[in-house]
């Protein structure tokens, strides 16, 4: 499925893509972009009966606190960020990163917008920071084949999902490797003038094999409720450095002879942290309302 637009859905298969509708309580519903339906064709328009299951899924909170996928079947995350305008979050990305592992999804960074001025200590910081903890990044500008061609190597054939912040070069980059602009793809007429139409996530085939999903309509990205032991698969590193704190069950808090503390950057053990300290709070404050 390439994508959902409120009650109709655009579907590919071998035949071409097509619009069909959604039924509405579909187990397991709705579809999101990725996801392989089954399509009853009995009627005058196809209608979406089934959701296979997931390979993969990246999931985020949604409006009302609840758990909504994204993409399904991505085989990476591609998190792209700006180095400035907007601002570099680096726990945004670390985020991301919880959502990826907890999604089955591989994981790598672009950064874009290095043609203006930004902090390039900072951005060595992050590069760095992702780098150790697995994580393939890339660095340029949007605008520059450069960079676009890395982003395609990188890809490599697989279903990417593009996401980051609004305004970081998602959209730019999409077009580039893609050919289609987002606002200008040729879709029915009825999708065109959805109000989804910008904002939801949408497959687009590349040339040569593969495809991305842009998810531009995602504004903030906050992980569903995970175990703690989810959250520390999201910082490998962490995790490598764990096996010399002194104590088997350090939590990497500031524990005696936490060996984390020594061998992984401030703020990144404290994005960790923080992510921790939240999931902490919401076991204590579920297990408060059984
Ligand atoms: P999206 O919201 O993440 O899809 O971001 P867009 O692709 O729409 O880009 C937001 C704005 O930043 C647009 O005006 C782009 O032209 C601009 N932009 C994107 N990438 C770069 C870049 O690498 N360098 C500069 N200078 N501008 C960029
Ligand atoms: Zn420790």
């Amino acid at each position: 499925m390439l994508r959902v637009a409120g009650p109709l859905a655009e579907v590919a298969d071998a035949a071409g893509t097509r619009e069909v509708r959604l039924s509405p309580r579909l187990p397991g519903g709705p579809p999101v972009a990725g996801d392989r339906v089954v399509v009853d064709d009995a009627g005058t328009q196809g209608i979406i009966r089934g959701i296979e299951p997931r390979r993969t899924v990246l999931e985020r909170i949604g409006s009302g606190g609840r758990v909504r996928a994204v993409v399904a079947n991505a085989d990476l995350l591609v998190v792209v960020a700006a180095v400035a305008e907007p601002p570099l979050v680096p726990r945004l990305i670390d985020r991301y990163a919880v959502a990826a592992v907890a999604g089955g999804l591989d994981m790598a960074v672009v950064l874009t917008k290095d043609d203006l001025p930004h902090d390039a200590a900072e951005v060595a910081t992050v590069v760095r920071r992702q780098r150790a903890a697995g994580h393939p990044v890339l660095v340029g500008s949007a605008f520059d084949p450069a960079l676009v061609e890395q982003v395609r190597e990188l890809i490599d054939g697989r279903l990417a999902a593009f996401a980051g912040h609004s305004g970081v070069g998602k959209s730019t980059l999409t077009t580039a490797l893609t050919g289609v602009r987002r606002a200008t793809a040729e879709v029915s007429d009825r999708l065109r003038s959805g109000r989804h139409t910008t904002t939801d996530p949408r497959l687009i085939p590349l040339p040569g094999g593969g495809a991305v999903v842009d998810t531009a309509g995602v504004r903030s990205f906050w992980l569903p409720p995970m175990a703690p032991t989810d959250i520390a698969a999201g910082f490998p590193d962490i995790v490598a450095a764990a096996g010399d704190c002194r104590f088997r069950d350090c939590r990497h808090m500031g524990d005696a002879g936490c060996a984390a503390q020594a061998a992984v950057e401030p703020e990144r053990l404290e994005s960790y942290r923080a992510l921790i300290e939240a999931a902490e709070s919401a076991v204590a404050f579920a297990r408060g309302h059984d």
